[in-house]
């Protein structure tokens, strides 16, 4: 049997126990950086499989190798995210959520299971490969700063440094059986930022004795979005949402104050910069204009994510090899931000989509929704999938 017939058949054999993996982390979920449970579970897959890991980088994040022959020659990385979201599940499925209020909305439970079969997988065919594959289990994506930065700051990319990293990540609006990849920019960079437009409240009656929040705010939020329409290049893709605003007075109440909070993503660091010193200087200048004062706090978010081209064509091919042409798509860019975006800017990376929509068993939702859900059927093809792309890529010439 050839290597990738053997690949295919163990990620066949493997799929109910991946199933299993993934319903028990379903059932399961953590939220950021609270990951203790599942990272003593990913942990104890791995050591039941043979496989040492090494526990607490990053805090709740596991670590792992697998050397096949001459493990010197080239190192590579595959990573999983493990976090939840702070969603109340409404699916009613038997692995059904059995923590109130949190809920794997994201797919990560899906990513950890399938890179633990990776794992397994690999392990089996250790002997007919050359190099070390690398296996990060992270915590924190959904969250600032990101797990992903923790485990770089805890040597995730050192010693030896690898040649490449990929990440798979599920992909709601992709048919189950499909792939997609994307070369170079796929995903922004995405700040938080947090308005708190001061003023002077007072009867409703009475503006004249009052600095009113409520009409600078208003000011405020129509005036930035020119920072999109008048400065921002129209050739770059860039979005600013306010999807939080708050004030407290009533119908005859001007309030003191006025808080709002966004969103601001790009695609492009330089004109993130600028955007971002746009957006305080405006704010504030309108409502000192008008009398009152803006406090501006911006919570730097993850940078933009680009798939590095070359190793993005590779692995690739390895799909095309693995699931057929027929089946790999072209994906197009998303203004999401992903953290697997910090390790992109140390080595070259590619991040792909797994597909996980299956309308016809009425699996449609998106990611971060209460009835997000994956056909199963993915996790067939994710494991064999992972491990065929990254023993292709040991192989490649490039280090
Ligand atoms: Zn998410
Ligand atoms: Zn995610």
């Amino acid at each position: 049997m050839s290597l990738l017939d053997t690949i295919k058949a163990l990620s066949e054999s493997y799929s109910q126990q991946t199933i299993d993996v993934r319903r028990h982390l379903h059932a399961n979920p953590e939220l950021s950086y609270q990951e203790h449970q599942t990272a003593l579970y990913v942990a104890g897959q791995l050591r039941e499989s043979g496989i040492e890991p090494t526990e607490g980088i990053a805090e709740t994040g596991v670590m792992a190798e697998i050397k096949g022959r001459n493990p010197e020659r080239k190192t590579i990385a595959l990573r999983a995210d493990m976090d939840a979201l702070p969603i109340e599940e409404a699916n009613d499925v038997e692995y059904k959520s059995r923590n109130p209020g949190v809920m794997h909305a994201c797919g990560h439970d899906v990513h950890t299971s399938s890179l633990l079969s990776t794992a397994k997988i690999l392990n089996q065919v250790k002997d007919h490969f050359e190099g070390t594959v690398r296996f990060l289990f992270q915590p924190g994506e959904e969250k600032n700063p990101g797990g992903a930065s923790y485990m770089i700051r805890d040597g995730a990319l050192e010693n030896p440094r690898p040649s490449a990293i990929m990440g798979q990540h599920v992909f709601p609006l992709l048919q189950v059986g499909k792939i997609g990849f994307r070369e170079g920019m796929y995903m922004a960079s995405a700040d938080e930022i947090y308005l708190k437009v001061i003023g002077k409240g007072g009867h409703g009656a009475a503006p004249d004795l009052c600095i009113d929040p409520i009409v600078i705010a208003s000011h405020i939020i129509i005036a930035l979005q020119q920072v999109i329409s008048r400065n921002a290049n129209p050739r770059q893709p860039t979005v600013l949402t306010f999807g939080n605003i708050v004030g407290l007075g009533a119908t005859n109440i001007i309030p003191n104050e006025v808080n709002i909070a966004g969103t601001f993503r790009a695609m492009n660091e330089e004109w993130r910069e600028s955007a971002l010193v746009k957006i305080e200087k405006m704010a504030k200048g309108i409502a000192e204009g008008m009398g009152g004062k803006c406090e501006v706090i911006i919570s730097r978010g993850y940078p933009y994510l680009e798939n590095n081209p070359e190793l993005t064509r590779r692995i690739r091919a390895a799909a095309e090899q693995y699931v057929g042409k027929e089946n790999v798509v072209d994906l197009d860019i998303s203004l999401g931000a992903e953290d697997f975006s910090y390790y992109s800017q140390i080595v070259p990376a590619s991040f792909y989509r797994l597909g996980t929509r299956n309308e016809a068993k009425g699996i449609s939702s998106y990611v971060h929704t209460p009835t997000f859900n994956i056909d199963e059927d993915a996790l067939r093809i994710g494991p064999g999938l992972m491990a065929w792309m990254a023993i292709k890529e040991l192989e490649s010439e490039i280090s």
